[in-house]
């Protein structure tokens, strides 16, 4: 049996995943494309992909494991290439959620103590202190209580912060405010001064940030958007940044990546523009989260962080 590695990535980093995959998984074959010839497909049993090209996966009729090196999995799903019978597991990588909550500390933070809008003011040579607010002061709303937006809430409710969070099910989490539903996340919206996302891009969460939602938000209140960039209705966040209604905005996702020349998130002076780098997938501990993965199948024992197909995460 094989084993496909496939991803949309400079050669380098495909190499360097596969240095570590090999290291963690000695004495297997690999794969960096497709076979052609149908014998050597119908041996690929575990197909290890990262944002791979639609279509890589078809043909290959003894696939037993699909593994995401991504925590998102918006792209397969939305591939009707991507075989529906085999089991789909997504990347929960420990480094990546430590990442995750270093870039939503210093999100909450720097909007909190106002250090974006001192970095803009050493452009005009302004001297010139703000309020200095206690974290207590400071209600953040985290949006999906998952693996990432979970560790988030904890991090910033001890740090002091006023957390609430808001999930699809009814949830408990110390020092945590739990919401769940229209009500709660209406509520969750009218009083946090900052929103995080970290829903998955379902049905139900595409263009979540459209002008009704961002007018729901307190006024000036800033959004954080660390997940999908197709959960923003760009424009309608632009119109609601430049009417005054929300004070910033910290990007790390778009609708279109890279970020095109000429777009206005670039120059505006109140957006944050990040290049997807939130928190990225790190193959010397993920190596390891997929050897746990490839050796449950083989012993026949349950598959990690699997996806839940119909739910669309
Ligand atoms: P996860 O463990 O699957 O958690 C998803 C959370 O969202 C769950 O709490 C879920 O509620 C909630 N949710 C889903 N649909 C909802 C809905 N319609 N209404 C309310 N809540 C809903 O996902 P994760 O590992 O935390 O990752 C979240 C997303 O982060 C990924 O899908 C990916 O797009 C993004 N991400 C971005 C980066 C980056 O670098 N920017 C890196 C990694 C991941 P329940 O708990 O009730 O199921």
């Amino acid at each position: 049996m094989s084993i496909l590695l496939s991803g949309r990535w400079p050669q380098a980093e495909q190499q360097q995943c596969l240095h570590w995959l090999q290291t963690a998984l000695p004495g297997e074959q690999w794969w960096l494309a497709p076979p052609t010839d149908a014998a050597q497909a119908a041996q690929v049993e575990v197909a290890i992909v990262a944002n791979p090209e639609p279509g890589v996966l078809q043909g290959l009729q003894n696939l037993r494991l699909i593994q995401s090196l991504w925590a998102g999995v918006d792209r397969l799903l939305q591939d009707p290439t991507v075989p529906p019978e085999v089991p789909l597991a997504r990347m929960v990588d420990p480094a990546m959620n430590e990442a995750m909550v270093h870039t939503a500390l210093w999100s909450v933070l720097s909007l909190h103590r106002g250090f974006f809008d001192l970095q803009a003011q050493q452009q005009q040579g302004l001297w010139q202190a703000p309020a200095q607010l206690r974290a207590d002061e400071w209600r953040v709303l985290v949006l999906g209580l998952g693996e990432l937006g979970g560790r988030v809430a904890q991090a910033l409710s001890a740090q002091g912060y006023r957390v609430s969070a808001w999930s699809r099910r009814p949830a408990v989490l110390n020092g945590v405010q739990c919401l769940h539903g229209e009500a709660g996340l209406n509520q969750g919206l009218a009083q946090a001064q900052t929103v995080i996302n970290l829903l998955p891009l379902t049905e139900q969460t595409r263009d979540f940030f459209n002008a009704a939602r961002l007018a729901s938000m307190r006024p000036g209140a800033s959004l954080v958007n660390l997940a999908r960039g197709a959960q923003v209705v760009e424009e309608d966040l632009l119109a609601a940044l430049d009417s005054g209604h929300l004070h910033r905005a910290v990007l790390d996702v778009f609708r279109q990546e890279p970020l095109p020349a000429g777009h206005a998130f670039w120059q505006h002076p109140r957006v944050t523009v990040l290049p997807h780098c939130a928190a990225q997938t790190d193959m010397r501990s993920a190596a390891a989260v997929v050897r746990a993965n490839v050796l449950a199948l083989r012993a026949g024992q349950p598959l990690a962080h699997l996806v839940q197909r119909q739910q669309g995460y």
